[in-house]
């Protein structure tokens, strides 16, 4: 008996011979567990413990034990005297006498309510865990199926490669205008599809720096011939996907079939181009008639006579040089534009262009400024052709002011042309977009004529001379206009 009295766990036990299986003995750790002294255990079967609640499938256990005889372990919930919950793990094992019939049942019990709680607390965890996982799984499925609805539905070619370069999704718009099967394209490497019309080098160089650098594909055009659907001029767009904010190794390619749009784009340089040329014979027949004429006038012509004479023959240069401009525009789209390069001075190009300059009835004066000495080696003509554009542009431009100032310059190892005017400016918005072809800033469309081609040509005549073409300027505040060439040499004698 002192043994188990310096016991932890709680022991009873119980005289099955009596009825009700009454509590005949108890330790002092069961009264210290149930906080119940040992005279208000003694003779009560052991359910007082659990009070109230009777319910626990446990218990259903403890009777088929005893009824049968065997031991068992459960886990129990009990209460304690002043009522709190108690957590009893319960082992109970029955005590035979030498006929074998059962005599008493032991009872060992072990307050586990600390683990349990934690084990309770760990399943509830464990559950609102699930919960949101499941709620979460079910938004990334919705977002997931909203994603994909979308991808479906545009109107443009989209894939999604991994870190292989390999399909993991085509899209419909795909599919249907390559006219391939998702099974012939999803799995496979892009640049082995069809017949390795995307094995393009340039194109796979760019794809490649996309997921080491971030850094997109932007416009790429390819230009192939498939089989099926013919020849196909696509731009290429290819971004490395990003999701709640973080970079995935997936890159999605979003590919636009622009085959008509450049077919209508070329019919229409193939009309410019032909209309030009027809406009252009007449024209030189009247400019001829013109001079003609000019020269033919009688003697006592009146003073209005000549001077209409000299407005026709100004009109006549105009329209010249506007149809000059449209033939240039189309050698330059159809790569035609002939440079005949040689060596020249600019300082003597840039006085003699001013000096011939004329622009309408415009009084504006020209101050020529600076001093190159530099030799520059490319077409004097076109250079001259480009110095006109500036000029007549200044001109046209700042119809309240009068003055207009260029300025050259020995930069480093180029000659920097300046041509300032003090009239309306450009927009900030309008100067990225002032060299594209066709191009006129909004809000002169009415007052001033032009065609928005000059400055596209004088872009083109610098750049293929590997110089750069550009603009500062502030909206009401006139624009500078600069271009640089490279110097070839510089004229020994004169320095
Ligand atoms: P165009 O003068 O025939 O319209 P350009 O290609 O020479 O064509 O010029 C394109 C546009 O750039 C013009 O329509 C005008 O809006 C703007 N621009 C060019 N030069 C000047 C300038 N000196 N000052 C203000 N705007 C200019």
């Amino acid at each position: 008996m002192q043994a188990l009295n310096s016991s932890n766990s709680g022991i009873i036990i119980t005289d099955n011979a009596l009825p009700d299986n009454p509590i005949i003995y108890c330790n002092k750790a069961f009264e210290n567990i149930t906080g119940y002294h040992y005279d208000e255990i003694i003779g009560h079967n052991c359910r007082f413990l659990q009070s109230h609640d009777r319910s626990q499938p446990e218990r259903e256990k403890l009777r088929d034990a005893i009824e049968n005889s065997k031991e068992c372990r459960v886990e129990i919930r009990n209460y304690k005297k002043d009522g709190t919950l108690f957590w009893n793990e319960l082992f109970v094992s029955p005590v035979k006498n030498n006929m074998g019939e059962i005599t008493h049942f032991i009872g060992v019990q072990n307050d586990i309510t600390e683990r349990k709680n934690a084990e309770i607390q760990l399943r509830d965890e464990k559950a609102s865990t699930e919960e949101k996982i499941a709620a979460r799984t079910k938004e990334l499925q919705d977002n997931e199926a909203f994603l994909s609805s979308i991808i479906q539905t545009v109107r443009e070619s989209l894939l999604v490669l991994d870190s292989d370069y390999r399909v993991l999704s085509a899209n419909k718009h795909f599919l249907s205008s390559f006219q391939v099967t998702e099974t012939s394209t999803v799995g496979k490497i892009l640049f082995e599809l069809g017949n390795h019309q995307w094995d393009i080098e340039a194109l796979k160089q760019l794809l490649m720096k996309i997921l080491p650098t971030n850094n997109p594909v932007i416009d790429f055009e390819v230009t192939h011939d498939f089989p099926y659907i013919g020849r196909k001029v696509m731009l290429v767009n290819a971004y490395r996907i990003e999701f709640d904010g973080h970079f995935k190794d997936r890159i999605l390619i979003a590919i636009e079939d622009i085959t008509d749009r450049k077919e209508i784009e070329q019919r229409k340089d193939d009309f410019l181009s032909v209309a030009s040329h027809e406009l252009k014979t007449p024209l030189t027949s009247i400019k001829g008639l013109i001079e003609v004429l000019q020269r033919l006038k009688p003697e006592n012509s009146s003073e209005k006579f000549i001077s209409i004479l000299d407005k026709v023959a100004g009109q006549a240069d105009r329209l010249n040089l506007l149809i000059n401009q449209l033939l240039d525009t189309s050698k330059i789209q159809s790569g035609h534009i002939e440079l005949h390069k040689e060596p020249f001075e600019i300082d003597q190009l840039l006085s003699d262009t001013i000096s011939n300059f004329k622009y309408g009835d415009s009084n504006h004066r020209i101050n020529l400024r600076g001093k190159t000495n530099a030799i520059i080696h490319g077409d004097d003509l076109q250079i001259s052709q480009v110095i006109n554009n500036l000029l007549s542009n200044a001109i046209k431009y700042s119809p309240e002011d009068k003055v207009i100032d260029v300025q050259s310059d020995k930069v480093s190892n180029y000659v920097k042309v300046s041509v300032t005017d003090y009239g309306i400016g450009i927009s900030r918005s309008d100067q990225a977009k002032i060299f594209d072809r066709f191009y006129r800033a909004q809000d002169i469309q009415q007052k001033f004529a032009g065609l928005g081609i000059g400055l596209y040509i004088c872009q083109q005549i610098i750049v293929s001379h590997d110089g750069t073409l550009w603009v500062e300027s502030e909206e009401g505040r006139g624009a500078t206009f600069n271009f640089t060439l490279p110097i070839m040499k510089i004229q020994e004698n004169e320095e």
